[in-house]
């Protein structure tokens, strides 16, 4: 039955955001959280969780070019010291490994954010499990 699933719920942090990382329901992991390549389920066909609650907004993206970024840095730097490509060669390979890295970060960036919120109880989500019994809900 939805929303029955306690036992599934993560222990920690870290587990939440490794499901919504690999897009999976941060709360139960028992289903995709994304009905689209970016867009999360309304709810959760496992747990009922509303995922409309969330607000990651233009975070994902920051996150995703901030990760190409740093993997990126030192690709280019190892390529022009120990290859010898030209440089439209270069350049044309740093843009594929960079837009792939960018799109393929984007996702999971974005279900970590979406985890990250759900488990701090941030915009419209309920408080995490731990402070829930907390507060004597
Ligand atoms: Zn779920």
């Amino acid at each position: 039955m939805p929303g029955t699933a306690l036992t599934t719920l993560p222990r920690s942090l870290p587990q939440a955001l490794g499901r919504g990382m690999r897009g999976q329901c941060p709360r139960c992991g028992g289903a995709a959280l994304f009905a689209g390549f970016l867009k999360p389920v309304e709810r959760c066909p496992a747990c009922a969780q509303d995922w409309t609650l969330h607000s990651a907004d233009d975070f994902p993206p920051y996150v995703s070019i901030l990760l190409t970024g740093h993997i990126m840095a030192p690709v280019i730097i190892a390529l022009g010291l120990h290859t010898s490509l030209s440089a439209p060669a270069m350049m044309a390979l740093v843009a594929l490994m960079a837009l792939v890295l960018l799109i393929g970060l984007l996702r999971p960036a974005k279900g970590g954010i979406i985890a990250f919120q759900w488990w701090m109880g941030m915009h419209g989500f309920a408080p995490r499990p731990g402070k829930r019994e907390a507060l004597g809900d």
